[in-house]
């Protein structure tokens, strides 16, 4: 008897964020796994097994997640945010592709809100024009990618969400993000830097991004570059819906 695999995805922190559609996979599971912070957010239960692990664990955490539900579980790996955003989604698919005997499994991708639609919630609404949305790891990808992306980015004019931008094992990324950033022309343009959006911790700036320094951001930070239009309104900040 073949069991389920949904990949979910627990929004930013808040749980009224939780959609109803996850709080009711989570309610059915035998088993939850994913990176231990955000397995932590799930409460235990009888009959319900928490599997939390490493970071890094990616691909192995998917294969475990595929052979549990073959086994016949209830399965579900969870992300923060969204699951198909820098997170677990793509991983299981990846997996899947060295499975062949399961890729017949009943696999649901249940959608959550991803860290850029929350942070720009708090901001105003800095998303307003076209954006694009760029992971600042460079963990599985090379850092000259990275940079190329960003000065392509700016300029086409795209406000940028930035994911991951800096992190202990990587302190000097974001310093050169910035650098690539004023040297393509966007210092005059408003950053804002969301930490920890919808926790007790949050904390929102706002400033030109010439007057940034790479220490406002940690992991647990969503950095929004604007347009060169985006701008503030009293404590708001937007992107017109007109492009010139
Ligand atoms: N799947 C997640 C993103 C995982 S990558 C999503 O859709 O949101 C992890 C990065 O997401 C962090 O480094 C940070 O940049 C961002 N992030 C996640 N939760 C956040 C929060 N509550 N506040 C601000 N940024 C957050």
């Amino acid at each position: 008897m073949m069991g389920t695999l949904t990949i979910a995805g627990l929004g930013p922190g808040d749980a009224a964020l939780v959609t109803p559609e996850v709080s009711a996979a989570l309610a059915g599971a035998t088993d939850v796994l994913g990176y231990a912070p955000y397995v932590a957010r799930v409460a235990p239960r009888e009959g319900l097994t928490l599997h939390p692990s490493d970071n890094r664990m990616e691909l192995e955490r998917a294969g475990e997640a595929l052979r549990l539900a073959a086994e016949g579980g209830r399965v579900v790996m969870v992300s923060s945010g969204d699951p198909g955003v820098f997170a677990m989604a793509a991983a299981v698919f990846e997996a899947l592709e060295g499975f062949p005997q399961w890729q017949d499994l009943s696999i649901r991708v249940l959608p959550g809100v991803t860290a850029m639609l929350a942070a720009a919630a708090r901001a105003g609404a800095p998303l307003g024009h076209d954006f694009c949305a760029i992971n600042l790891s460079d963990n599985l990808k090379p850092w000259k990618v990275i940079e190329q992306r960003l000065r392509l980015a700016a300029e086409a004019d795209f406000a940028i969400a930035v994911y991951n931008p800096r992190s202990a094992s990587r302190p000097e990324g974001f310093a050169r993000a910035l650098d690539v950033l004023k040297q393509a022309g966007c210092g005059e343009r408003v950053i804002i830097f969301a930490h920890a959006v919808t926790t007790p911790k949050e904390r929102i700036e706002t400033l030109l991004l010439q007057d940034a320094r790479p220490e406002m951001a940690d992991m647990a930070t969503l950095v929004i570059v604007g347009n060169s239009a985006t701008r503030r309104v009293g404590r708001w900040v937007y992107a017109p819906r007109r492009a010139s």
